[in-house]
Order: C-alpha cells, then sequence, then structure tokens
C-alpha cells in the first residue's frame, strides 16, 4: 500500500523510539477495493503517554479508550494504541479497555474480517490474520470469530453488518446472519444516537436495498423503523403495482441516483408511511385521504426518537408533508409564489427530487405529472425577485407609525400586506401599501369590536 510521505515520515519517527505504527480498518479495506477512503485510523503499540512524548502538538481526543490526535505537518492523525476489551455485560459498552502490545490481540477485537486489516507503514505489507482478503473477493460480510458472541457484546454490530453490505453491496455470510437474526432484539439496548449513525450511514450509501432488506429480514427494521417495516401489508393499488415497503426502497434507490442529499433521502424511505394510518378501504377502491399530512407527523416523530438534529428533522417534515402538491398549468403565479413561500426557496430544489424519486418508483406512471412546467415557473418567479417576506414590502413597521402605534395590529396588517403583494407583485408600492394599510387597519378595528 503506498501512503503520503507525511505518513511515511510519521512512521519513522514512532519506529525511531522503538514503536510501530499500522493503518487499520476502513481505510485499508477501501485501498483493497480501490476506492477512496474519507477517514484514516491509526494503530500502534506506544501507550498514549508514550505518543504524547513523541509529538509537540496532540489532542486527547479519546484518552480513556486510548486515542490521541497527532498535529504533524499541517495534517491531523487519530492514533489508537492497541487494545482489547473486557466484557460487554450490557451489550453495548466493554466494562474495560485493556491496553496491550500486540497487533493480533487488537485486530481481534473488530466486527467484521473485512475491517480488520492492518498495514505496516514502514514497510507497505499489508496484514490480514483473518482471512478478511478472501471474504473481500467473495463480497462477503462475516463476523470475526463467533458472531453470536461477537453481536453479544456489542449489538450494534448487528446493525453495522447491514450497513457494511449497504455501502458495499456484499452479502452477509450465513452464520453471522443467522447470529443477526437470533440477536436482532438486543439492538434495543444500544443508545439511539449510535443507532441513527449506522442507520443515517446505511441510508446514504450505494446499496441501500441490501441493508434495508437486510435488516426486514434479521427483525431490525421492526425494532427501529416499525412504521416502515408495517407497509410491506401494504399491497401496492391505483398507479402502484408494487408492495409500500418496495416502493419506499425504489424511491431511496432513485435518490441514491440522483446523489440526493442525506435528507432527500431519509425522505424518499419515509414519504408515504402515513398510508399506514390512512387506509380505507371502500367499495370499489382504496384510499389514502391526507397520508402526506400523517406521514409527515409520523417521520417526525421517528427523527425525534433517533435524537436527529432539529434541522433535519423539520426538512424531513417539510419534504413530506409538501410531496403530494398537486400542480396544475391552470395555477396562477399567485399560487406559484405562494409554493414558494410555504416550501422556502432552499428547500424547493430537494422537493423536486423527493417527487421525481416517487415517480420513478411508482411502477404504473400517472399521466398527468408536469414538473418540468412547475419547475421552469418556479425559476421563472424567483428569477422576478418577487415579494415573499416581511423584509421585501416596501414599507415596514416604522413607516406605520404615525397611523398606528399598537405592535400586534401592525403585525397583522403588514401579514395582509405581503399576502396581498404575493397575489398581486404590481401592488408593491409604497403609495399603494400605505393606502392599503389605512383600509385594513379601520377594517380590523370593526372586526375586533
Ligand atoms: P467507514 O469508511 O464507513 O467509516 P470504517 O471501517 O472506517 O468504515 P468505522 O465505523 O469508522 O468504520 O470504524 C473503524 C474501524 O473500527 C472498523 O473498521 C472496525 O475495525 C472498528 N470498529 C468500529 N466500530 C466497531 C464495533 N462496534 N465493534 C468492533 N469493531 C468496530
Ligand atoms: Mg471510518
Amino acid at each position: 500500500m503506498i501512503v503520503s510521505e507525511d505518513i511515511r515520515t510519521l512512521s519513522s519517527i514512532f519506529k525511531s523510539h522503538g514503536f510501530s505504527l499500522y493503518l487499520v480498518g476502513g481505510a485499508v479495506r477501501d485501498h483493497l477495493l480501490s476506492k477512496p477512503s474519507h477517514d484514516y485510523d491509526f494503530t500502534t503499540d506506544a501507550r498514549p503517554e508514550e505518543i504524547k512524548e513523541m509529538f509537540r502538538h496532540t489532542i486527547d481526543t479519546g484518552i480513556k479508550h486510548g486515542t490521541v490526535t497527532v498535529l504533524f505537518r499541517g495534517g491531523s492523525y487519530e492514533i489508537t494504541t492497541f487494545r482489547t476489551e473486557g466484557d460487554y455485560s450490557d451489550s453495548r459498552h466493554p466494562d474495560s479497555v485493556t491496553f496491550v502490545r500486540s497487533l493480533s490481540e487488537d485486530l481481534k477485537r473488530r466486527d467484521f474480517t473485512i475491517n480488520a486489516f492492518a498495514c505496516d507503514l514502514s514497510s507497505g505489507d499489508i496484514i490480514d490474520e483473518h482471512n478478511g482478503l478472501s471474504d473481500l473477493k467473495n463480497k462477503t460480510i462475516r463476523a470475526i470469530g463467533n458472531p453470536e458472541e461477537r453481536f453479544t457484546e456489542d449489538a450494534l454490530r448487528i446493525m453495522r453488518a447491514a450497513r457494511f453490505s449497504s455501502k458495499l453491496g456484499f452479502e452477509i455470510e450465513e452464520e453471522t446472519k443467522k447470529a443477526m437474526t437470533r440477536l436482532s432484539s438486543n439492538i434495543s439496548k444500544v443508545s439511539e444516537e449510535r443507532i441513527r449513525e449506522e442507520l443515517f450511514r446505511l441510508i446514504d450509501s450505494p446499496f441501500p436495498r441490501l441493508g434495508i432488506e437486510t435488516m426486514y429480514d434479521t427483525g431490525l427494521l421492526k425494532i427501529i423503523l416499525p412504521e416502515l417495516y408495517e407497509c410491506k401489508n401494504i399491497e401496492g393499488t391505483g398507479y402502484h403495482k408494487e408492495n409500500l415497503l418496495e416502493h419506499h426502497i425504489l424511491a431511496l434507490e432513485y435518490a441514491e441516483k440522483l446523489k440526493a442529499p442525506l435528507t432527500v433521502k431519509i425522505a424518499a424511505l419515509l414519504h408515504d408511511i402515513g398510508k399506514v394510518k390512512t387506509e380505507r378501504k371502500e367499495e370499489d377502491r382504496t384510499t389514502y385521504y391526507s397520508h402526506e399530512i400523517c406521514g409527515a407527523e409520523m417521520a417526525s416523530s421517528i427523527m425525534k426518537r433517533l435524537k436527529s438534529s432539529n434541522k433535519e428533522r423539520e426538512e424531513v417534515e417539510l419534504l413530506i408533508r409538501e410531496h403530494m402538491v398537486q400542480y396544475s398549468s391552470a395555477w396562477s403565479d399567485g399560487a406559484i409564489r405562494r409554493l414558494i413561500v410555504r416550501v422556502g426557496k432552499e428547500n424547493l430544489n430537494n422537493l423536486f427530487m423527493l417527487r421525481e424519486c416517487d415517480r420513478k418508483a411508482t411502477l404504473f406512471l400517472p399521466q398527468d405529472y408536469n414538473d418540468e412546467e412547475l419547475k421552469a415557473r418556479v425559476e421563472r418567479e424567483i428569477s422576478s425577485s418577487p415579494a415573499l417576506t416581511l423584509k421585501d414590502l416596501k414599507i415596514n413597521g416604522k413607516d406605520l407609525s404615525s397611523y398606528m402605534n399598537n405592535g400586534p395590529m401592525t403585525g397583522r396588517v403588514l401579514k395582509s400586506l405581503l399576502e396581498m403583494v404575493i397575489d398581486d407583485p404590481t401592488l408593491n408600492q409604497k403609495q399603494i401599501l400605505l393606502e392599503r394599510a389605512r383600509e385594513l387597519m379601520e377594517r380590523f378595528k370593526k372586526e375586533d369590536v
């Protein structure tokens, strides 16, 4: 394996102090797959305090677990001392970690054979003590040692197996998968934050179908996303030939094709979950009235449960709530502007992406889809810079202060003026707005008595 000059120098410093330095885990695996790697993990027989003595600039990143970040020639390197882990009495944390001097001991505690390569940075040699190369060649994810033991130690590894299958397009070896299925209920002992991290990485991967299907088959999906699991029970009707779980997977696969951002992918995977609750069987058809509203609420509570950030949660909720917008050429320009205001300029592209995913995932295509026209009209409106927020109005609260000194009344008047201007942008002129403001104020006063 060829590494940069700086990494070679780093390794020679370890060597001159009598220690060795290895690259481990994902970076070596990705190199063997000729794929770029985004993070590099190093491991060494040097103890954290020994690493800190060797370098002037270090950060105690995870000192308890033996991780020190070394700042060296403008780069930063996360280096972890070889360690073994004590018993896992709770299926999520080792009771203790012990630093050791042997690389083999360290490699044994890792999750899968393809994640247990090391590269000796002084020679460039690759060390493969768990037959990872053959699993890599056969595109297989296999637990190291006894799978039941490995998943009992840390139940997150069950989720990680699904995630790597999604990331790499690999199948999971039979005994490993059986153990995952037997132990999947242990996932509830793992914190939502750790689950979310693996789940979102699974969703944001090149082969998401493999990950989601693995979750379904092993029972993980039923525990982590029961709302999505239930979709399996909804058979396709109308435009949809596909079952509802399949529809969501197809939409997510299409989002990956579009290289959509994570929030669009999450929304693609969940956009119709509201159908499970809103399904009504009528005489000659099945309806799902307001499933997008119900689905947006469900997605929001899923994101809350996963302790996702507010921004991500709000974005996913909005995309799902708006994904059913029924556009027709008869829409007025005012209706287009109202859509822009409701969705927000910054979310429009994502909404169009989600709608495209939804359509591409619908096996029997509806004919009345003209998002290209809607997109063009939205772009035309935005480029004419219409007033869309209170700030864009040609008057503000100060201009009204001689007529009204009442804050709530001013706010109410300005809001009505904005609605009027969104409908007809030619009215956004100071004189006209002042006149209308006086009229509105009189009207509101009358209404209030
Ligand atoms: P990616 O490129 O997707 O980040 P990665 O292999 O680097 O893949 P990480 O989650 O960053 O995955 O973990 C780095 C390495 O640490 C893994 O390759 C594995 O050897 C080890 N590892 C991480 N989490 C666990 C775990 N829960 N149990 C055992 N080993 C783990
Ligand atoms: Mg990594």
